[in-house]
């Protein structure tokens, strides 16, 4: 009697604790407002970032709006918007740098906007992930230029401030 009295309660407790884990990735995905899309593949990011677009310019809207996710340690290489951009910080906290300034902290809640032309470069802290929605408008003025990479050694600058 006793036996099954203890059995009965270990299986309580696995049970309750199985559920317990599934309601913490439940509660996770629930908190993502927008999905992350795909990994970034291409060697215009250092680290591991996540993009997903939600509008490509076309005739009737000359704007390309995308989500990026960035891990820490995750950030652009130097480039320039020949229309702008504005980034609108969701989550997470991190920099915004444009070539020959110090960088910027950026965090939920930011927003910044990008002048045209303008050398610069967007992503996480060493310590913090990042994500924002990213609209380059005026894509008739032309497509983002990518530049040279964010060194080491200029982000352990940033990540020292
Ligand atoms: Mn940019």
């Amino acid at each position: 009697m006793k036996h099954i009295l203890i059995f009965n309660l270990v299986a309580i407790l696995f049970v309750a604790c199985t559920n317990m884990k599934t309601e913490t990735a439940k509660d996770q995905n629930a908190e993502l407002i927008f999905p992350k899309g795909n990994k970034v593949t291409n060697n215009n990011f250092t680290g591991t970032a996540w993009v997903q677009m939600f509008v490509s310019p076309d005739s009737i809207y000359d704007a390309s709006i995308g989500n990026v996710t960035f891990e820490p340690n995750a950030r652009t290489n130097w480039h320039k918007h020949p229309g702008g951009q504005i980034l609108l910080v969701t989550e997470g906290k991190g920099f915004y740098q444009e070539k020959g300034k110090p960088a910027q902290h950026i965090q939920k809640g930011d927003i910044v906007k990008i002048p045209p032309g303008v050398e610069h470069w967007h992503g996480a802290s060493s310590s913090n992930g990042l994500t924002h929605i990213a609209i380059s408008p005026n894509i008739d003025k032309g497509n983002v230029e990518w530049l040279q990479p964010v060194t080491d050694e200029e982000y352990v600058e940033v990540n020292k401030n």
